[in-house]
């Protein structure tokens, strides 16, 4: 089939899947209207693979058929693939501002990391490494839309899922039949989960003996009987575009996964109870889903730095020193991140010919971008002011009562009043209302908890020659 269109996408979200958002069942999520203005987004980013200036840089021959499938499929094996998978990536993060984390790009390639861990699963279970390589393909071949939900539910963090009060509580095996496995239980989050055609259950956290019910990776369609999303309020409240410009296109939606003994069939699965395999199996990836989110997190960035210039400059406050230092901060690590994120591409290319680690991938990921971002967000709200906070509606600027008043006291520098109001109204949306809030809180733990991920870096072998310096010049201060 490869590449679908904007119309195919939605078909295929036009399914029994249940949906569930202020306890009631949607039954078509493309024409929910909380749910509407995001599909017609993601929609779109189908539409964009058929336009012929862009063809080119976002699909490539399918190496089965010879049609053309998504660039977040392309197994990169030299310095110009990943240049692909980059600029496939990178376009299509542009075209949503970096605003959506869980871009189908993403999933994509962590099914195309999963079929390169592969080669590695098939030393422990044959079977299942060839039914994840067929299940690349046919993720790739039919350009599908991904969720994924990695965490259990986090009720008692001081034990694992077999300790719990109610250890049925987190996605478990509970039985073989001929057909597959049976599980239960729930998992969460899950972004995009309405929208996606189909949910990946993976490995996320280490598990230890004892925990193999709960050691599992498949693969279902959303619409698996027993399979039910309950979806958090959505942010798309029906402003207008003026009033919410972010949050009425770009919500992607986070769920809470339940599985009420929902079979997965044999060929949908990858790992079934093997420990070592589940703790090693993410390591053995080629880092393209690493990379799609640095790829994205940095996009973001850039945007973040521009609209900062822009707050600054619509109320005159630019040319003070202290204001230039914060904005000037801001754009210099949006230069440290563009550089992180070549160095990550590279990386990428060594860790595929040479086995290195992805140090600098790593880095951008776990540590610069989360801390970026919040960094970005404070200086939005130190340097914005009350204008973070008046931005009447634009039923307001109709309302010709009131608009002249706003027209002369809201106008900006150099700015009409609603040119000003549009642009703080985008920065509050961006990081105040809801949909900011959450933008936040995604930055910071989508990819694990920051604070814990960087420990790996102490424990890395790199650290070793770091303290040998100290030592070398100790030893020659004797
Ligand atoms: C908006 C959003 C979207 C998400 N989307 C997805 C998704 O699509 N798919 C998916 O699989 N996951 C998703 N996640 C979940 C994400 O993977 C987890 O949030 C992340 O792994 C952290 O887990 P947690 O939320 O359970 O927090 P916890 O791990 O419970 O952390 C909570 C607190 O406990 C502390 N803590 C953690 N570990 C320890 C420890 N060992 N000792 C002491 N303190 C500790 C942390 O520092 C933190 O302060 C999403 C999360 C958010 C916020």
């Amino acid at each position: 089939m490869g590449i679908r269109t904007g119309r195919q996408y939605l078909q295929g979200l036009r399914d029994d899947r249940a949906v569930y958002v202020s306890g009631e069942r949607i039954r078509d999520v493309t024409a929910y209207p909380p749910f509407q203005r995001t599909v017609t987004t993601l929609a779109e980013l189908y539409e964009l693979q058929h336009d012929p200036a862009h063809k080119p840089v976002l699909t490539y021959p399918s190496p089965t058929t010879g049609e053309p499938v998504s660039t977040s499929f392309l197994i990169a094996e030299t310095a110009e693939d990943v240049a692909r998978r980059v600029a496939g990536e990178e376009l299509r993060a542009e075209a949503t501002f970096g605003l959506m984390g869980r871009l189908p790009d993403f999933m994509n390639a962590m099914v195309t990391d999963a079929a390169v861990a592969a080669a590695y699963l098939a030393q422990h279970q044959p079977q299942f490494a060839n039914n994840l390589v067929r299940y690349y393909e046919y993720c790739r071949e039919n350009d599908l839309c991904l969720t994924h939900t990695l965490v259990d539910p986090q009720i008692d963090r001081s034990k694992g899922p077999a300790e719990q009060a109610d250890p049925a509580a987190a996605l478990h095996r509970v039985r073989e039949t001929d057909r597959g496995i049976i599980v239960h239980g729930a998992r969460m989050l899950s972004t995009l989960a309405p929208f996606a055609d189909e949910i990946w259950v993976g490995p996320f956290y280490p598990r230890k003996a004892g925990e193999e019910p709960y050691a599992l990776c498949f693969a279902i369609p959303i619409d698996t009987p027993g399979l039910k999303f309950i979806c958090r309020e959505p942010y798309d409240t029906g402003r207008s575009r003026f009033d919410r410009p972010v949050s009425s296109r770009f919500d992607e939606e986070d769920a809470l996964a339940i599985f009420d003994h929902v079979l997965v069939p044999w060929e949908r699965l990858f790992i079934n109870g093997d420990i070592e395999a589940s703790n090693s199996f993410l390591v053995h990836g080629a880092g393209y889903a690493l990379l799609q989110a640095t790829i994205r997190g940095v996009v973001k960035l850039r945007f973040l730095a521009g609209l900062a210039c822009h707050l600054a400059e619509a109320i005159g406050r630019s040319a003070a020193p202290h204001v230039q230092a914060q904005l000037g901060e801001l754009v210099a690590k949006v230069e440290l991140g563009n550089g992180l994120l070549r160095a990550s591409a590279q990386d990428v290319v060594a860790a595929r010919r040479e086995g290195l680690s992805l140090r600098a991938l790593a880095a951008a990921l776990w540590v610069f971008i989360p801390e970026t971002q919040m960094r970005a967000a404070e200086i939005i709200r130190q340097l914005s002011g009350s204008g973070l906070i008046m931005t009447p509606t634009e039923r307001d600027f109709d309302n010709p009562e009131i608009a002249p008043f706003l027209e002369q006291y809201l106008q900006g520098k150099g700015l009409s009043a609603r040119a000003r109001v549009r642009l703080f109204k985008l920065a509050w949306d961006l990081i105040g209302e809801q949909f900011g809030s959450r933008q936040l809180q995604y930055e910071w733990f989508y990819a694990g908890d920051p604070i814990f991920t960087r420990s790996r870096f102490y424990r890395s072998p790199v650290v070793d020659n770091y303290k040998q310096m100290v030592m070398r010049l100790l030893e020659t201060a004797n």
